[in-house]
């Protein structure tokens, strides 16, 4: 990871042996969604309920699909999503289609749709937050730049919570935003049931502020780490924590980046197009759930390089890359308590994980490395032209799972019982009468898809929730 690049956090935290850890997460106006693939997905209906796993029990949220699903329609909408209803056999029912048309596949990606399909899959294509037009390429905001996943659109095409959100916010009277604003505690009446104030550091000064509801939306694991930061006399394990579960169940998916060489080029520009789901639940040689197999962005020698050895030589990382078809591959990890945030002496996070459910996950990687081997001979290089799977730590040499919080949940749960979660069903903490979390941090359990589409529909059913609450 490029930790001088100008979006990534500087922070250092810790790992549970007390070692450094270089979290790759971004801390920006739209927060992760400047910089995320804008795969939108909603969760399967099944993830909602309890789910068996190789690893363990997927536990149900309190609140039922069905709940979700007119605000995982306005969230669409909301956030352009191009898609096409029906591809993917485990979409859940939709109450309208998408908005958008799907984003078409460029000729290798649709070459290997079509090799999947003939061996008996349903590749999709991946619901996308993106303003491309294909109709009308002149017009279309977005260009299809190979520069998606992993950074800011410099066009403000991508459907970030920045250009979709905060930008349109901005043009009410009634809205301010501060930039550069640490909020480093919460302050609460004598009691500990309301927040009567929101200490952030600004520009070196210590600022106060006050208002009647507040909602914290700093990422799972800053959330949980405010929460844990904010304890007083009233609620010494951390504010809203009287059940003891503020930053444990950490969850962050078991995820793969796994790249397919084969003696063919893959000229793709815009590769996060395809996606297979036909292992979500399981297979027939295997009754548990494996998870969920897409694309990053295309990987580029300079990407490759970053974190790669010394001795790793430029020209072998850029060819690799051009001959790559680089997958994303994400299995379910289930909630531990013991995977969780805490605070050493100094107030620095502290990212205590042990992965789980890893068999599900070596299980997707078998299926894929299976289904690679029995591609179509290719014309130039017959069936010699697949060199195999490799995982991507194999070409730079350093593996940095921990540090990989992009899809960071869980930390801060809700619950209907105040003994085993921190939020209520609408995100308020049990035990403080104007306190929200409104971010990843609620989720019970993380399925296997990406999580953002879920967090958006979720701030949009906790905001009518505010609403009829202010009137
Ligand atoms: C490279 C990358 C690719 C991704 N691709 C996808 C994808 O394709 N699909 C998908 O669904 N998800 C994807 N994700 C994940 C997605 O971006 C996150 O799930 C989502 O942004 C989480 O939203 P959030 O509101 O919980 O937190 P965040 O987006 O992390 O927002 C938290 C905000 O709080 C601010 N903050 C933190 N602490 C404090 C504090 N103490 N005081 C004040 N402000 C604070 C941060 O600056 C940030 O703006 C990706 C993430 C990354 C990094
Ligand atoms: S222009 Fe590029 S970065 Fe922007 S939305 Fe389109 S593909 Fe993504």
């Amino acid at each position: 990871m490029n930790v001088e690049g100008r979006y990534q956090t500087k922070e250092v935290w810790r790992d549970a042996d007390g070692q450094p850890l270089h979290p790759h997460t971004n801390y920006w106006v739209g927060g992760n969604t400047k910089f995320y693939g804008a795969a939108l997905f909603r969760l399967r209906r099944e993830d909602f309920g309890e789910v068996k796993h190789w690893g363990g029990v997927s536990p149900a949220w309190p609140i039922g699909y069905e709940e979700l699903e007119p605000y995982y329609t306005r969230a669409e909408a909301l956030y352009h999503v191009h898609g096409q209803r029906g591809d993917d056999p485990t979409d859940p029912p939709a109450s309208a289609p998408y908005p958008h048309p799907a984003v078409s596949h460029e000729p290798r990606i649709q070459h290997l749709a079509d090799d999947f399909a003939r061996q008996g899959l349903r590749p999709f294509h991946v619901p996308l937050g993106i303003m491309l037009d294909e109709a009308s390429p002149r017009t279309s905001t977005c260009i299809r730049c190979g520069t998606c996943d992993g950074h800011p659109c410099l066009v403000s095409a991508k459907s970030d919570a920045q250009v979709v959100a905060v930008d349109p916010a901005l043009r009410y009277p009634n809205v301010t935003l501060l930039t550069n604003a640490y909020v480093s505690r919460l302050e609460t009446n004598a009691t500990g049931h309301a927040v009567t104030g929101i200490i952030a550091e600004r520009n070196g000064a210590r600022e106060e502020y006050r208002a009647d509801v507040v909602v914290v939306a700093a990422g799972a694991i800053n959330s949980a780490a405010l929460l844990l930061r904010s304890a007083g006399p009233a609620h010494p394990q951390g504010l809203a924590n009287r059940s003891g579960v503020v930053g444990r169940h950490y969850m962050g998916h078991v995820n793969s980046v796994l790249m397919a060489l084969s003696k063919c080029p893959n000229p793709t520009v815009f590769q996060k197009t395809l996606g297979v789901n036909d292992f979500y639940f399981g297979s027939e040689d295997w009754a548990y759930p494996m998870g969920h197999i897409s694309f990053v962005g295309k990987l580029d020698g300079e990407t490759l390089k970053a974190g790669a050895p010394a001795i790793a030589p430029a020209f072998g990382l850029d060819l690799m890359a051009r001959h790559s078809l680089d997958f994303w591959l994400t299995s379910e990890d289930l909630p531990d308590p013991d995977n969780r945030v805490t605070l050493d002496r100094q107030g620095n996070i502290v990212l205590a994980y042990r992965p789980n459910n890893e068999e599900a996950h070596r299980r997707l990687v078998a299926k894929l490395e299976h289904l690679m081997q029995r591609q179509t001979r290719c014309s130039v290089h017959g069936h010699e032209c697949h060199q195999g799977l490799f995982a991507r730590n194999l070409f730079i040499g350093q593996r940095i799972p921990l540090a990989g919080v992009a899809h960071q949940n869980g930390t801060v749960r809700f619950g209907h019982d105040p003994e085993t979660s921190a939020l209520d069903v609408n995100c308020k903490a049990h035990d403080v009468d104007n306190l929200y979390v409104v971010d990843a941090s609620f989720f019970p359990s993380s399925a296997a898809v990406n999580p953002a589409l879920t967090i958006m529909a979720n701030a949009l059913r906790v905001g009518d929730h505010l609403r009829e609450r202010l009137a």
